[in-house]
């Protein structure tokens, strides 16, 4: 097969998450939820710790039905919105001054502020630049990531503070999109953006997750499963045929010529 293109997913194939636990995990998003408070409270929108303890229970609150909801339908719900949501709520519930100032610049200083925890823990994996740069050289080959997160610009600026952004011919997050992997139309727009809207089978998708490997057999692409050393609590099975397996995306020049 002459590959025309590679889409990367970005967590655990790209990127690592230093010491990934579940604790880990959900200490960065504590962390990111404390500055956004702090901000809600320097703008003194939040006056007492009452109003922080009723944020911080409608916040959990929304995200627990924006993630049941999610598991339905695959609808992503960004963060920006997510603030939106649970501040306007506030306002209804006279809980808060009225927020009519405020544009989408400042809920995406809040989802900024939000996924700041986690954006100081994912790190490229060792062989991850030296891969895409290859890869960028070969010249021939168009290269995408497409990755399942609430806040499209956390991934763009990581491509950007590691030096990667130049190698993609489209960055695509479920956030960006309005739906998360494996729906197939998130798949056909990221190859769309990448210029091979009607080359689906001669491009691949390589992910760790069902997600990928599901949505890219769904839209029509070879899929490449990646090894994740990390194993979360539940994982679910992969039954796609002619899945490739390797260890790490430096696997991936084996099955390209
Ligand atoms: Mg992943």
């Amino acid at each position: 097969m002459n590959v025309k293109g590679i889409i990367f997913d970005f967590g655990f194939t790209l990127f690592n998450f230093r010491n990934v636990s579940m604790d880990s995990y959900m200490d960065a998003y504590r962390r990111g939820l404390q500055k956004s408070i702090a901000l809600l409270k320097e703008q003194q929108i939040f006056k007492d710790q009452t109003v922080i303890e009723k944020f911080k229970k409608l916040i959990k609150r929304k995200r627990a039905s924006f993630f049941q909801k999610s598991m339905k339908t695959k609808e992503e719900f960004p963060t920006t919105f997510l603030f939106e949501q649970v501040l306007d709520l506030m306002v209804k519930k006279e809980l808060i001054d009225d927020l009519e100032e405020k544009n989408a610049d400042f809920y995406s200083e809040l989802a900024d502020l939000y996924h700041s925890g986690e954006a100081t823990e994912w790190v490229p994996f060792d062989f991850t630049k030296e891969t895409l740069e290859k890869l960028y050289n070969l010249g021939e080959i168009k290269l995408g990531v497409l990755s399942n997160h609430p806040h499209h610009s956390l991934v763009e600026n990581l491509l950007k503070k590691y030096d990667m952004d130049h190698y993609f011919d489209a960055v695509v997050t479920s956030a960006l999109y309005g739906k998360r992997k494996p729906d197939p139309g998130i798949f056909h727009y990221t190859l769309k953006k990448m210029g091979l809207e009607h080359s689906g089978a001669s491009c691949f998708m390589c992910g760790d997750e069902p997600a990928d490997i599901v949505g890219g057999h769904r839209a029509g692409v070879q899929t490449v499963l990646c090894e994740r050393v990390y194993k979360f609590p539940i994982e679910r099975a992969i039954n796609v045929p002619d899945v490739i397996e390797i260890k790490n995306i430096s696997e991936i020049f084996k099955h390209i010529s």
